[in-house]
């Protein structure tokens, strides 16, 4: 019954995914990333726009995640790139998931899995995470050779800085990533997939594109880096719409703790969205919203379930009233214009990046997709 919602635009996935095959060129593969839920847009309506868009695979962080896009009827190859724990080898093996061996604690369950399995090797060559170091690689080799069944079918790494201007470390790490690729090679696996590249890396780094690139941001819209980015389209619109107005004397407080108190005369809408929603805290007399295509200030503490916005300006020009609509992130045209709101500029103000603004949207925000157009 909430008016609040994301709305997630399906044919911006399927442009972003274009756009990433363009740059990739016909010798990578895109493996799309649609781990945590496909940074809070639904996974498995991502992963479907994804295949319909033409690519190759993708990858998740956890077995549960893989095991939920094949009860979808996914059909893409699936990475799962850091949770298989125990048993999960089994459970990756029975729901034909490609599990990522990122330490030698995990070769003893590899080898008691009944099955034939394939199974990506991940090395650490900078981010000290997860992945095998070069000096562990030989024993993990002769561990893998050993184990019946283990088909090595790729050969992964991932960057620390790859977002950053200076490509230096990122160099460093593909250094050792090849040499870990001749070790490998030598002890007698392959032909490996070999992967590095995530959404940053794709763009700007085309050494780092190899056999797939690994791409999670881009497709959702979000810049890999600040500056001479892509073109891409947002898809995530998350909105709602004003549930009260008032009108208050100057110096009245706002909210809890009184933390704002109002300069002049002003007119203030109440919208149910806050913090439980994703709408942090820390968005407090820091945010902005758009309401009839004009910006309004988020006035006082966001509360859990609902927070307040100074419309003054935009009512006295063209009214506000119960049900206009509120665009706390994505575009919205109006008597007043037109503007946007990016996960980006929330993550500066809150102090973090657009990945956790995304996936922070929370599950009582239902998602309503736009199709594929
Ligand atoms: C999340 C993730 C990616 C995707 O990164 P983006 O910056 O979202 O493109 C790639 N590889 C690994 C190992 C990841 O965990």
């Amino acid at each position: 019954m909430r008016p609040t919602r994301a709305e997630i635009d399906l044919a911006a996935i399927a442009h972003n995914a274009h756009a990433v095959l363009g740059v990739l060129g016909p010798s990578t593969q895109l493996y799309g990333v649609v781990k945590a839920d496909g940074y809070g847009h639904g996974a498995v309506e991502v992963a479907h726009a994804l295949a319909s868009a033409g690519v190759q695979g993708v990858c998740v962080a956890l077995v549960e995640e893989g095991m939920e896009l094949r009860a979808a009827g996914i059909t893409l190859p699936v990475l799962v790139m850091s949770g298989v724990y125990r048993d999960g080898f089994d459970l990756a093996l029975r729901h034909g998931l490609t599990p990522v061996v990122y330490d030698p604690a995990q070769l003893p369950w590899l080898h008691r899995t009944p099955g034939p399995v394939r199974v990506h090797l991940k090395i650490d060559t900078g981010m000290a995470r997860l992945g095998v170091t070069l000096h562990e690689l030989p024993a993990v080799l002769q561990s893998l050779a050993d184990a019946r069944g283990v088909v090595v079918e790729g050969l992964m790494t991932h960057f620390a800085n790859a977002d950053c201007d200076d490509p230096t470390f990122t160099h460093v790490q593909m250094d050792r990533f090849r040499e870990a690729d001749a070790l490998v090679r030598a002890a007698g696996f392959g032909p490996l997939l070999l992967h590095a590249a995530n959404s940053a890396a794709a763009f700007r780094l085309p050494d780092t594109r190899l056999s797939l690139a690994r791409v999670g941001i881009a497709l959702y819209g979000v810049a890999p880096f600040p500056h001479g980015g892509p073109a891409l389209l947002p898809a995530m619109k998350l909105r709602t719409e004003v549930i009260s107005v008032r009108e208050v004397p100057p110096g009245s407080p706002v909210g809890y703790a009184g933390a704002y108190r109002t300069g002049r005369r002003a007119i203030l809408a109440t919208l149910p969205v806050g913090y439980a929603d994703g709408f942090f805290r820390r968005l407090s007399s820091e945010a902005e919203v758009l309401i009839r295509g004009a910006r309004a200030q988020v006035v006082g503490n966001v509360s859990m379930d609902l927070c307040t916005v100074d419309v003054t300006n935009i009512a006295r020009a063209h009214g506000v009233s119960v049900g206009d609509e509120a665009v706390l992130l994505g575009s919205q045209r109006g008597p007043a214009g037109f503007d946007s709101i990016r996960a980006e500029e929330i993550a500066q103000r809150v102090g973090t990046i657009a990945y956790e603004v995304l996936t922070a949207v929370s599950r009582r925000v239902p998602r309503a997709y736009l199709p594929a157009r």
